[in-house]
């Protein structure tokens, strides 16, 4: 059996969108899940449309994503460059264009702008573009190296008959048939040299190796043209495999509106790589049980692209949190401790234990940002409403509460270990002897040292970290704001 070949072929136009990130993932798993080799090529044909420092995001979320390469600009394999632009100098997409035009598959067209501007438009995909009428298909072979000769400018446009139907096949879709007709003469090669994806996606699938082509379902229009040009060839296609769109929760197609339609931006909001990594895999796949946690490994082993679905996928932002949630809960304790530090540097002050505070809120929160409405309350007690002295299931009351934080500042006065054991030790048996439940006692405190209805730790823990100058200010503040 041949070995499974897929490619990432991002153009470096801006930032790694969770579709792309989402088709990278696909064609590295169906790769690995077969064990064969995934490589990268950079489409950097659109001169227009490049963007510095693109290259690097798209390396850099590879490498942060665990989506590693076999073959690429940094690793060759035999089948470089893997750089568009670069294997535009060896010539190889002119060669294959002269072999289409030698075949009638293909030809020059010279029709300068102001002719092109009459030609009759059609919409396509909410673009408008012109539809060729074939003008230059007449020209004479002399009439042709007579204008190659002057150093006329031209393009190499695909010969498709009017006549006629053309099938591909799509592993989703099944066969798709439409009428030749309805295709234009797509340009192949650019008046500047350059290929256009149309052209160059097909030479160099086939002149690579690669054997599954995973893109998004927008190419799914053009795939017919491209099977034209295997055929003209004689190549065999690769298996295609089309995405569904990804949209948000308003079953728009996912855009830079949502504010987190890239990779980047969900590392600045807070995710982590493996959650993403996990999320956008569930984006139009689903294994055949309901579980939704998987490593990398785990989707290496689980992936079967038949199981992709046809239905767009919506990004559940919601979805998402509880998920990076699940995985910081998993994390170890240094790895997260390094990762939640920024925000505790940002939120806690100096001399509160950051380390006591992360392992307090690791389990509560779904992503980092989230910390600082957790531990707000440490730097600075917010002023709260002494309603929330009122419990109905510990059977506090704003006089209860008064009561006993009344009897218990002097306990708390005299008790010198603040160590959270201590301290609850202390509290037990203060309970015990006025013959108050703990909780009684417990709520009407942690309500008093943090001001607020959630804390991420009880009374006690809550306590030592404060320290006991600090915590006894906010007893005494919570006993006069309860008009003691
Ligand atoms: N360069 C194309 C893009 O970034 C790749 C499409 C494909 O995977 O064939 O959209």
């Amino acid at each position: 059996m041949e070995k499974i070949r897929t490619r990432y072929a991002p153009s470096p136009t801006g930032k790694m969108h969770v579709g792309n990130l989402r088709t990278a993932l696909y064609e590295f798993l169906i790769a690995k899940h077969a064990g064969g080799d995934f490589m990268l090529r950079i489409e950097d044909t659109d001169q227009e449309r490049f963007v510095e420092g693109a290259i690097d995001i798209i390396n850099r979320t590879l490498e942060q994503t665990g989506l590693t390469h076999d073959e690429g600009p940094d690793k060759d394999g035999g089948f470089g460059p893997y750089v568009q632009s670069e294997r535009v100098k060896t010539g190889i997409y002119m060669k294959y264009a002269k072999e289409l035009i030698d075949k009638g598959e293909a030809y020059y067209c010279f029709c300068d702008k102001e002719r092109l501007a009459t030609l009759k438009t059609e919409v396509v995909e909410g673009k408008e573009i012109s539809i060729y009428d074939k003008h230059c298909l007449s020209l004479s072979k002399e009439e042709v190296e007579a204008n190659l000769a002057a150093g006329k400018p031209y393009v190499v446009r695909q010969n498709i008959p009017n006549e006629g139907s053309t099938t591909f096949r799509d592993e989703l879709y099944g066969d798709i048939t439409v009428e030749n007709a309805e295709l234009d003469d797509m340009i192949l090669i650019k008046s500047d040299g350059f290929p256009t994806y149309n052209f160059a996606n097909v030479v160099d699938d086939h002149t690579m190796n690669i054997t599954h082509v995973v893109r998004g379902n927008e190419y799914i229009s053009s795939s017919p043209k491209y099977q034209r040009l295997y055929d003209a060839f004689g190549w065999e296609s690769p298996v295609y495999i089309h995405l569904p769109l990804i949209t948000d929760e308003d079953h728009k197609k996912l855009s830079k509106r949502s504010g987190h339609s890239s990779f980047e931006d969900l590392i600045d909001q807070g995710f982590i790589s493996e959650a993403i990594v996990n999320f956008i895999a569930l984006l139009g796949w689903s294994p055949e049980d309901n579980r939704e946690i998987f490593s990398l490994e785990e989707l290496i082993k689980e992936f079967d692209y038949h199981r992709i679905s046809k239905s767009p996928a919506v990004f559940d932002i919601v979805k998402l949190k509880w998920m990076n949630g699940e995985y910081l809960k998993a994390m170890d304790f240094d790895r997260f401790y390094k990762m939640a530090e920024p925000y505790l540097e940002k939120f806690i002050k100096d001399g509160l234990d950051k380390k006591k505070i992360a392992a307090m809120v690791k389990t509560r929160i779904e992503i980092f940002p989230d910390i600082e409405g957790l531990v707000d309350f440490f730097n600075e007690l917010p002023e709260y409403d002494t309603e929330m002295y009122v419990h109905k299931k510990m059977k506090t009351t704003k006089e209860s509460s008064l009561e006993v934080l009344k009897e218990l500042l002097p306990a708390l006065e005299a008790q010198e270990d603040y160590s959270n054991d201590a301290l609850y030790t202390m509290l037990q048996n203060f309970a015990a002897e006025h013959e108050y439940k703990n909780g009684y006692v417990l709520w009407p405190l942690r309500t008093a040292v943090s001001g607020k209805q959630m804390t991420p730790a009880g009374a006690t823990e809550i306590c030592e970290l404060l320290g006991k100058e600090e915590s006894l200010k906010r007893v005494r503040k919570g006993i006069e704001l309860l008009g003691g």
